[in-house]
């Protein structure tokens, strides 16, 4: 049994659940209530048998073109991957190269130290203060790069523009990931600091706000000297990771602006009639500027709310991690689905 001690093991992340049940509320991965744009489609009926049969193109043209023009930026400051979580995977390899310590947030995106330990580099957690917010001043040691999801993840918090330059200005050694998986719902995103800081990427995701986690589509902005060392990480790995009908439909899924600004502002309408009712029935949460709420109640513990919710085929996200163990975190669904969560929970609270 001599080969097990050159076995890369690792303890792998944990995604939320995908039950298979029929009549149920899924409220525990940050999916989109709602379906994506109509005209998505389209791009599935471009293709046929003859498209498929050749490899797709490697560079992601058209998708990298199409988002280029959306923020506004050159093609060559855009890397797309296969959801964010694949843009991730590669910006750890390609920027965490060095002997000292990547920092992140102790309350965070809980894939950061997986892939750390799956590449051997070594972290540093730091504390977020009593509020889950974070201070730029810890930020400030010697570090081989930095990373945070803003707004934050699983708290919903979101950092000021001016906490995150300071960041990005006092690591100029290193560089500083900003995850803006959530940016959609109500935040602002720090994209215009990408042309005075070359050390900062940011990555974005379709999974959300375009509801599209189905299909895995991510994709990274920065300064184009970045792009090109993540590009060339890429290309040394695997050259064809999104396949074609993705490309195509990712290409259509950023045409129709009107259907995508009405979908994220009724998620936000939605989440803000919902911290309503929380507080009402005794919850107590950070101001949340993502698709979901991090609520604790005051008296009935996180982890028996959850068992009853999951009773009543209502699934919202726990972890039993020090100082989160007393919280669930609820994605926005539609109306009618908040709307019986709520009234589980008014049940449930309301037994003597
Ligand atoms: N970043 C954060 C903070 C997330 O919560 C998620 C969703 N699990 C991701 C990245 C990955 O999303 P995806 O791979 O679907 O783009």
């Amino acid at each position: 049994m001599n080969w097990q001690k050159y076995v890369r093991t690792v303890t792998p992340y944990v995604p939320g659940e995908q039950p298979k049940q029929e009549k149920m509320i899924k409220l525990n991965t940050n999916e989109c209530p709602y379906p994506p744009a109509p005209g998505v489609m389209e791009g599935v009926t471009r293709l046929n048998g003859a498209s498929l049969r050749l490899y797709p193109d490697p560079d992601v043209g058209a998708l990298t073109g199409g988002l280029a023009d959306y923020h506004g930026v050159k093609k060559e400051q855009v890397f797309v991957g296969v959801g964010s979580d694949d843009v991730l995977a590669l910006a750890f390899l390609t920027f965490f190269n060095s002997d000292r310590p990547i920092l992140f947030p102790d309350i965070t995106y809980s894939f950061y130290d997986v892939w750390a330990n799956l590449y051997r580099i070594g972290y540093q957690t730091i504390p977020l203060d009593e509020d889950f917010r974070m201070r730029a001043v810890d930020y400030q040691r010697e570090n081989g790069g930095i990373i945070f999801p803003n707004p934050n993840a699983p708290t919903g918090v979101e950092e000021a523009q001016s906490l995150i330059e300071e960041i990005v200005s006092s690591n100029t050694d290193s560089i500083v990931i900003v995850d803006e998986a959530y940016i959609d719902f109500g935040g602002t995103s720090c994209l215009s600091l990408i042309d005075r800081y070359s050390n900062l990427l940011v990555v974005r995701t379709f999974s959300k706000s375009r509801a599209l986690a189905g299909l895995r589509i991510g994709y990274a902005i920065g300064n184009e000297r970045l792009i090109g060392y993540l590009k060339d990480v890429r290309f040394s790995f695997n050259s064809y990771t999104m396949n074609l009908p993705a490309q195509e439909v990712g290409v259509a899924s950023i045409v129709d602006e009107g259907y995508f600004n009405q979908c994220r502002q009724r998620i936000m309408a939605t989440r803000e009639w919902v911290k309503v009712e929380l507080s009402r029935l005794g919850f107590t949460f950070p101001d949340s500027k993502g698709n979901f709420i991090f609520a604790t109640h005051e008296q009935v513990p996180a982890a028996e709310l959850f068992a009853f919710l999951k009773g009543e085929g209502i699934y919202v996200r726990y972890w039993q991690r020090p100082r989160i163990d007393n919280y669930l975190r609820i994605t926005v669904g539609t109306d009618e689905e908040m709307r019986a969560f709520i009234n589980a929970l008014e049940g449930y609270l309301s037994k003597p």
